[in-house]
């Protein structure tokens, strides 16, 4: 189970859709009792089409596991968006080598889906439940395994207050780190590289 403030899930939904209908990605450190505290945007540096690939330097994943280090965290792992596939985890992704991948589908643009998985050896994954807690530590969402949309488990006002927030993201400046060109010499060496 993964705890993650409200503040933390905005940037990440805002830096999910400015990015659209590109792949972004970053990421993600915090705590052992599962609370995320660390979130560390990136560029996609994927060489090939960023509509369906997601890829970061060896030089981005060692600066992620400086953070975590400096901090006192622990590298959680890589989070990426599916612009326009499911919030499950490919193959490919899976291939990384990482203890948990964080999947956020914009399939459904307005209505985002944000999974968390633990990747088992022989490359099994296990959904794993993420809370989403406002700064004063109260459940705003409760994302339960196996659930597949926001929709689902909040009501329609809630919806509605999410709907009007991402409207307020994609009209807002970005504030961090939005595509970059292609760089074909940093994705070479890439250490981290996925396809939708
Ligand atoms: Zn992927």
């Amino acid at each position: 189970m993964f705890i993650i403030t409200q503040h933390q899930y905005d940037l990440i939904m805002r830096q999910a859709q400015e990015n659209y209908p590109y792949e972004t990605g970053g990421i993600l450190c915090g705590s052992s009792d599962g609370v995320i505290k660390g979130v560390m945007p990136l560029y996609n540096q994927a060489g090939g089409d960023q509509r369906r690939e997601f890829g970061m330097s060896a030089e981005d994943m060692l600066r992620g596991h400086e953070f975590a280090k400096k901090h006192g965290l622990i590298f959680f792992g890589v989070y990426h968006t599916h612009p326009n596939g499911i919030a499950y985890p490919s193959d490919k992704d899976i291939s990384n080598n990482q203890r948990f991948l964080f999947v956020i589908s914009l399939r459904d643009r307005y209505n985002p889906e944000f999974a968390a998985y633990s990747v088992l050896p022989g490359r099994s994954v296990i959904r794993e439940d993420i809370q989403v807690i406002n700064d004063n530590g109260i459940t705003v969402l409760d994302i339960n395994t196996g659930k597949s949309k926001f929709s689902e488990n909040v009501s329609t006002s809630e919806m509605k207050k999410l709907h009007s927030l991402i409207d307020a993201i994609i009209e807002e400046r970005a504030k961090y780190p939005k595509l970059s060109p292609k760089n074909k010499f940093e994705a070479k060496r890439s250490s981290f590289n996925t396809e939708a």
